[in-house]
């Protein structure tokens, strides 16, 4: 084992297996499942959580934050790359970087915001350290990035209080955003579509993430 990247052999059987899991829970989209087989999520979890990166789980990243478990970023992205296989994302909330490598995996271009300084840091070494070229801005997330957009699609990847105006106006008309709405304790996965100036909802199963804080999020919690 080598203390930095772990063993990759066995790291490689053991995504391998998460692919396999994955499918089981009834995640098909080929292009989402070539991904998961590329990223290394070893590498953007503690070294404690290392040896059980490719659980099915959600570990913590420090400041109260977790990096999301698998299946959850795998549902969200096919809900992406289903109706927008391609172009420019943008993430709110970067926190490990996963979500974001797994999106460049996929041959998007990636611009990310993380609020907390310490995970942006952490992020950006991880991202870095692997060589993915990923955009990056520390700052609220919920106020989006107007220099980039419009883009074609944005993943928010903590929970929204509420449809997060500012950004759904950063979208490409027919551009697509991803995000869980609904109270601290769950949130039900939505779709928004923008068409011209309408904006289309579809809405999917519940899920816990950690709140979106912001102005258009939940008020501010010291970080
Ligand atoms: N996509 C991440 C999930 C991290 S958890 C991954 O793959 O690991 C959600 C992250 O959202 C946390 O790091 C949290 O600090 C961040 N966050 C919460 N509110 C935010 C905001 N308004 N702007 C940017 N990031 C935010």
């Amino acid at each position: 084992m080598s203390g930095l990247t772990g063993n990759d052999g066995n790291m490689a059987r053991q995504r391998r297996e998460m692919v396999e899991q994955l499918k089981c829970y009834g995640i098909g989209n080929p292009r989402v499942l070539d991904a998961f087989m590329t990223v290394k999520r070893h590498l953007f979890v503690e070294a404690a959580s290392r040896p059980y990166a490719y659980d099915d789980c959600a570990w913590p990243i420090g400041y109260g934050q977790t990096i999301s478990q698998p299946y959850t970023v795998a549902y969200m992205t096919s809900l992406l790359v289903e109706r927008c296989p391609s172009g420019k994302v943008l993430e709110i909330g970067t926190g490990s970087g996963f979500q974001a490598a797994i999106l460049d995996a996929l041959g998007y271009r990636v611009f990310t915001i993380e609020r907390i300084a310490g995970i942006y840091e952490m992020a950006g070494r991880a991202l870095d350290n692997q060589g993915i070229p990923v955009a990056r801005r520390l700052g609220d997330g919920t106020l989006g990035w107007p220099e980039e957009a419009p883009f074609d699609g944005i993943v928010i990847t903590a929970a929204a209080p509420h449809e997060p105006e500012t950004l759904l106006h950063q979208l490409a008309d027919g551009g697509v955003m991803v995000v869980p709405i609904g109270d601290l304790g769950s949130q039900q996965m939505t779709v928004i579509r923008r068409v011209g100036e309408r904006f289309e909802h579809e809405f999917f199963h519940g899920f816990a993430f950690v709140p979106l804080c912001g102005r258009e999020g939940w008020p501010d919690t010291p970080a």
